[in-house]
């Protein structure tokens, strides 16, 4: 019988982590490694897809993160104040016929939890130092703990990715000029719908989105400076983290070079609309370990490529859409909004993408 391939996972992310654990429950033996001294402390990423809690269901996550998790079956977009379009999402062709909304903090945390109870621990404080193909093999460096070679690195290492950068992978694309924020806050006197995200435009091209995290707890994002700023209804507000960031609209040029494989973040960022980012990482990883046991490597790039470089364009074309200040083109925009809104037959291809069921 062949020997077991010997995997490194560089990034205990959504994206590394969920790699560990596929790669875990088909049989295989993988290190998975981080920088970091444990899970981010951050809420970043907070839609999880119906499609990944089907990834994650067999693993035994999915059931943890149902647990804890909200799950939002609607969402409204506003123009100002006015309500343009209500949809919703137990329409999705799904027994998950919600987003799942949890802090990426939490996400991990659970990912790390159900790992470690199958014996894979993972080793934080280690950093990635050097990487170079060696014919079929790998070798590495790390600093904390000792490298060695392997026959497999899985890169989820996120959007600076050093994997990626040694090896001389190109990262193309563009940062966009806006500052955009984000804030988590308490708010006691929410005045719209529980468990519903909500989009609020405005006619200058600013606007924000709001998202139930737990009890009265809510993620704003804006791209605007002040996230809270442009969502009616938050002056109880209270801010508990708060930050500001800018865009990156960049793929790798491909996924693969000899025995490294890039996912997540390190091969594709790109907006927040649609809640994808962290949702495509973890398809990635599944992708990754599905092919590995299928003895089908070769093919992960011409898998994986495409679909994050569709979700990167439907998603540009998205962000032009909803930040337009043009005052002819914002009333045909809305009233597209309002006719989505009423035809639940035109929600459908959209609804079925952000929750990851068509790519
Ligand atoms: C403020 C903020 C808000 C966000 N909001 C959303 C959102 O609303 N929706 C959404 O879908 N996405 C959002 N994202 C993006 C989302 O967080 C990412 O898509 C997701 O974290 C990507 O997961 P990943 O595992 O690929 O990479 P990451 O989560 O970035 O993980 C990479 C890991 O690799 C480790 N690492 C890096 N280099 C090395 C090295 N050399 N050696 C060892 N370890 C290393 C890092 O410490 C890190 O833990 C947000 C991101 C930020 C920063």
């Amino acid at each position: 019988m062949a020997a077991k391939p010997k995997i490194l996972i560089v990034g205990a992310g959504p994206c590394g982590l969920t790699a560990a654990l596929e790669l875990t429950r088909r049989g295989f033996n993988a290190r998975i490694i981080d920088k970091e001294r444990g899970p981010t402390p951050l809420s970043k990423a907070v839609g999880i897809s119906p499609h990944s809690l089907e990834i994650l269901e067999p693993s035994g996550v999915t059931e943890r993160l149902l647990a804890e998790g909200i799950r939002m079956t609607g969402v409204q977009a506003r123009y100002e104040r006015r309500l343009l379009a209500s949809i919703d999402l137990s329409r999705l062709p799904h027994r998950f016929n919600f987003l799942l909304s949890l802090p990426q903090s939490e996400t991990e945390t659970v990912m790390e939890e159900v790992l470690g109870a199958s014996g894979v621990r993972v080793e934080w404080n280690v950093e990635l130092t050097a990487v170079r193909l060696a014919g079929a093999k790998v070798e590495t460096e790390l600093k904390g703990a000792a490298g060695g070679t392997f026959d497999y690195v899985f890169a989820a290492d996120g959007a600076h990715s050093r994997v990626r950068e040694i090896l001389g992978l190109g990262f193309s694309g563009y940062t966009h000029k806006r500052t955009w924020s984000i804030a988590d806050a308490t708010i006691p006197d929410w005045p719209f719908p529980e468990a519903t995200a909500m989009a609020v435009l405005h006619p200058t091209g600013d606007l924000g989105f709001i998202i139930p995290i737990g009890p009265k707890r809510f993620r704003t994002v804006s791209n605007t400076p002040e996230a809270l700023s442009q969502i009616p209804g938050t002056d109880s507000a209270q801010v508990s983290q708060s930050d500001t960031f800018h865009i990156p609209v960049r793929q790798a040029d491909r996924y693969q070079a000899g025995g490294v494989f890039l996912g997540g973040d390190a091969a594709h960022v790109h907006s927040p609309i649609g809640a994808r980012g962290m949702n495509l990482g973890i398809e990635d990883a599944q992708a990754f370990a599905r092919r590995l046991a299928e003895g089908r490597l070769d093919g992960y790039t011409a898998e994986r490529h495409p679909i994050g470089h569709r979700w990167i364009v439907l998603s540009e074309r998205m962000l032009a859409g909803v930040q337009t200040a043009n005052p002819l083109a914002i009333p045909l925009r809305n009233l597209a909004i309002r006719t989505i809104g009423r035809l639940p037959a035109l929600q459908r291809p959209m609804l079925e993408r952000v929750a990851g069921l068509r790519e």
